[in-house]
């Protein structure tokens, strides 16, 4: 019996060890700061600290603070009990059960589960890099990019799409040694998900990811409302991605980012067409064009060469799915949706949730032709 028991117990971490070797992710957190000392506690659990040599040289448990600043190149740890000094690089290796530590400089405070990377950079800063198991970073981004949502169903679609974008954009930072940052340039991570609703659904979707025709995992890409039609990829990015077609979204319709208005004096609108894009203003059925401008289904350019993303940016407009009226000495932009407008709705997803639809049919309604498989598929150990 003991015997059996060892065996399995055995298996146990040898699969665990095997898992979690394979989908840990690499994040740098605290990414748009910059800071030369650290301090964090020791949240629950417990950690060994190992050095640059890869010696470990001490063990933390529950409500241990330590300090690290760098003293003559060379990462130095303060606690209450001694002073270590440590090398350039330190990492804080999680060995008990259920381990968090907490940032408390700097600001903000933030929990993060699993293991701490520490290092010195030339430049007298640190870096930390937060080495997280899979799934607990897959929660911690979907709180924070769609934490306000309050439908399981929708976690499970949001969890999906926040997995295989991981898995896609995972060389995105290789040149500097670590996978994403924590900011939109990949995906705002805020550190470990305090949403059980949200735990449930990262889990019960685990491995999850969207594959295209070759295997690959997809630019899962999303955006808040859609105005009731997603955008060709081509017409944002240029590039035409065969699942990431315009689809009619009626889901999106009269949700909360569905429509805008914005007015701008007539001058300045005509001044701009004709500053940037050389267009013949004073020819008044010309300048009616543009100022007398509808689109039923979207378009790309609002006239000849003038690229519809292009006046977006230039007036942060929320949309490039809009109408032009003149009102007076005004011109006035009508907009329906919010964002890029490519692949997923995010208001129209968690209204096809609140209807009864299943994750799997939501995901494949904003992304087309694609298949649902999960990471040991496409990435197996052996
Ligand atoms: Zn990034």
């Amino acid at each position: 019996m003991n015997t059996l028991r060892t065996i399995l117990l055995f298996l146990a971490l040898a699969t665990t060890f095997t898992v979690n070797a394979r989908s840990d992710v690499r994040v740098r957190i605290y990414t748009d700061k910059t800071f030369k000392s650290v301090q964090i506690v020791v949240f629950s659990g417990s950690y060994e600290m190992i050095d640059s040599s890869g010696t470990t040289r001490k063990a933390w448990n529950k409500n241990d603070t330590i300090t690290i600043k760098p003293i003559n190149d060379e990462l130095v740890v303060f606690s209450s009990v001694d002073t270590v000094f440590m090398g350039k690089f330190i990492r804080l290796q999680s060995n008990g059960f259920l381990n968090i530590f907490q940032i408390l400089q700097p600001d903000p405070k933030r929990l993060y589960d699993d293991n701490l990377l520490i290092s010195l950079r030339d430049d007298g800063t640190i870096w930390l890099i937060n080495e997280v198991e899979l799934e607990h970073y897959v929660a911690g981004v979907v709180q924070a990019e769609a934490g306000i949502a309050k439908n399981g169903e929708f976690f499970k679609v949001q969890a999906v799409a926040v997995r295989t974008f991981t898995l896609r954009n995972i060389e995105k930072h290789a040149a500097e040694g670590y996978q994403l940052c924590d900011q939109t340039h990949c995906q705002v991570y805020k550190g470990r998900c305090g949403n059980t609703d949200i735990m449930l659904a990262t889990s019960k979707t685990a491995g999850e990811i969207m594959i295209d025709t070759s295997g690959q995992p997809i630019m899962a890409v999303f955006h808040s409302n859609s105005g009731g039609q997603t955008a060709n990829s081509e017409d944002v990015w240029g590039k035409a991605v065969y699942y990431l077609r315009s689809v009619n979204d009626p889901y999106s319709i009269g949700q909360n980012s569905y429509s805008w208005q914005k007015s701008l004096s007539r001058t300045e609108w005509l001044e701009y067409l004709r500053k940037n894009f050389e267009f013949p203003i004073n020819n008044p059925i010309e300048a009616k064009r543009v100022t007398n401008f509808s689109q039923t289904s979207r378009k790309a350019y609002l006239v000849d060469n003038i690229s519809l993303r292009r006046v977006r940016e230039d007036f942060k407009l929320r949309s490039t799915f809009f109408n032009i009226s003149e009102q007076g000495d005004q011109v006035v932009f009508s907009g329906k949706g919010f964002g890029h407008g490519v692949g997923m709705s995010q208001e129209g997803a968690m209204n096809m949730a609140r209807q009864g639809f299943i994750y799997i049919d939501i995901l494949k309604f904003y992304y087309l032709g694609i298949e649902i498989t999960t990471i040991d598929q496409i990435f197996p150990t052996e």
